[in-house]
């Protein structure tokens, strides 16, 4: 039934067939209760990632009055599913037929290539809606905070991800690619995931939406072997069970997994929950009970590898010899103290050094600060919330990455997106958010933008780009070429 009950729904339905529109609506001659106001709930969602179109999804649905307006930075919606998700994962695309439902649902628009806090600021939105969400994800780079770190060939995982899918400002990042090593310090499933884009055989990603520029460079790359980088112990590692077994299903590759790091491991695994479980069992699998003469012959007819180094963290990033590029890697031997997920690693004396040619960094994503009137915890790095409410600060909700932190697959940010929308629609139902007053909505940002030379790109001016972007893909035999250049963008969607 939802958020407004049986009553209410009964009421709603009944007054919107009755009625033509109108910012409240009065409801009368039902018995016992005569005179009930409804008013329209204006809302705007600053990001167009999965959190925010699982909020949308989820007022929309539960108040029958709200009005879902999306503002997005880029002229194109879907945030990292389009951006993040690797280009071999298809499937987990899927979610984009959800969010197109959602964006044509007659209350909800979406407006591309507005940039908030710089196009409109935040005060100038909540003049204009009754409720703002910020769900504008995790777009800042950890850093590794280590000498050598802007050498050429050190990169971020998302400068990189960034690079193979088409992000426009990561589109001329020209990665270093002309040496047998890499490494990618990390062991989470972006760290995965470059690693296979890295070592995949070419006819696999000709198929998929990979960027042709990335494309081109990675058929051409030399790299071979790509070590990922862990600081912790394998029972500790943050990856998942379907990316682990993709990586050792890989054709043309051969696992480097050292027994000596799985040894007495199998006693332990028995007793822990089962996705651990079950994770780590496959990781022993593939290291300790491999027969030797297969793995011998698969070794043979590989031509790449990869393999997972534990209790590693990087010191220094080793310069060549003209002072420019990346040598090598520095490391620490760690080792582990206390047991299970919340082991800490701790650095002995000992130190390693690493031959590699690129250096990917995948320590995760960070969240920043747009507006200064929004309230922002540095040190977490997320906006202050309590379940999505923002902190001291009446009519702000946040969702998604930047609600809980960077962690977390698209299902998991559904959830946190359905979370905050109950929270918006308790605080309606218990007069906590003024929704009194009638508001501008886009009309009022409308006349702002325009003064600032800003022009929207609505999600028909997505489609039209969507249109171009497949057909120009089916010349290559991809699902779609994706349009790198902003501008280029902004013409094809308002042709
Ligand atoms: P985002 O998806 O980042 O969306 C935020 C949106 O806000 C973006 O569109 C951004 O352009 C916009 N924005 C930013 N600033 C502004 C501004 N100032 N004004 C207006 N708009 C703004 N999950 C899975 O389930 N399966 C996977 O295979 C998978 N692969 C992943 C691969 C990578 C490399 C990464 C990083 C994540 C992956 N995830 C995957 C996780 C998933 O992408 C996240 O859970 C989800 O995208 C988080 O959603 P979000 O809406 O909070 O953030």
């Amino acid at each position: 039934m939802g958020i407004l009950g049986p009553v209410g729904a009964l009421l709603a339905r009944i007054y919107r067939r009755a009625s033509g529109g109108g910012r409240s609506r009065v409801f009368s001659g039902v018995r016992g209760l005569s005179s009930i106001t409804y008013p329209e709930l204006k809302v705007c969602i600053i990001g167009s990632g999965p959190a925010g179109f699982y909020t949308a999804q989820h007022l929309l649905k539960y108040h029958e009055l709200a009005v879902v307006d999306i503002y997005e930075k880029l002229p194109v919606p879907f945030g990292l599913v389009r951006f993040g998700v690797a280009p071999d994962h298809p499937e987990v695309k899927n979610v984009i037929n959800a969010f197109t439902q959602t964006a044509h649902h007659d209350r909800c628009s979406f407006y591309g290539n507005v940039t908030v806090g710089k196009d409109v600021s935040i005060e100038e939105l909540k003049q204009a809606y009754h409720a703002l969400i910020l769900t504008y994800g995790a777009e800042a780079n950890r850093t590794l905070g280590i000498p050598g770190e802007n050498l050429l060939g050190v990169y971020s995982a998302r400068t990189f991800v960034g690079w193979y899918n088409g992000l426009p400002e990561n589109r001329n990042l020209d990665p270093e690619l002309s040496s047998e090593t890499a490494v990618i310090l990390g062991h989470g499933n972006v760290a995965l995931d470059v690693a296979r884009i890295l070592l995949s055989p070419i006819d696999l990603l000709k198929k998929t939406d990979i960027a042709a520029h990335a494309l081109e460079a990675i058929a051409a790359s030399k790299v071979k072997r790509v070590l990922l980088v862990g600081r912790r112990g394998p029972l500790q590692v943050a990856f998942t069970i379907k990316e682990l077994r993709e990586m050792i299903n890989l054709p043309d590759t051969h696992p480097l997994l050292h027994p000596s790091d799985f040894e007495g491991l199998k006693q332990i695994v028995k007793d822990l929950p089962r996705p651990r479980k079950r994770l780590s069992e496959l990781m022993i699998k593939a290291a300790l009970e491999k027969s030797p003469a297969k793995e011998a012959e698969r070794q043979a007819a590989a031509s790449k590898e990869w393999g997972l180094q534990f209790l590693r963290s990087p010191l220094e990033v080793i310069p060549s010899n003209d002072g420019k590029r990346v040598a090598g890697i520095r490391l620490s031997v760690n080792k582990l103290e206390g047991l299970g997920e919340s082991a800490k690693s701790v650095q002995t004396e000992d130190i390693e050094d690493l031959e590699c040619g690129l250096v990917l960094s995948s320590i995760g994503y960070k969240s920043h600060p747009i507006d200064p009137s929004v309230p922002f915890d540095e040190q977490q790095g997320i906006i202050p919330n309590n379940l999505g409410r923002v902190l001291h600060a009446p009519g702000l909700y946040c969702s998604g990455w930047v609600k809980r932190g960077p962690t977390g697959v698209i299902v998991t940010t559904m959830h946190d997106g359905f979370e905050t929308a109950e929270s918006v629609l308790e605080d309606v139902r218990l007069g906590l958010l003024d929704v009194s007053a009638s508001k501008g909505g886009y009309k009022a940002v409308e006349v702002l933008l325009k003064q600032r030379g800003i022009r929207p790109v609505s999600f028909s001016g997505w489609e039209k780009i969507n249109g171009v972007e497949v057909a120009n893909g089916e010349e290559a035999g991809k699902p779609r070429e994706k349009l790198l250049d902003v501008q280029e963008m902004i013409e094809v969607a308002n042709q």
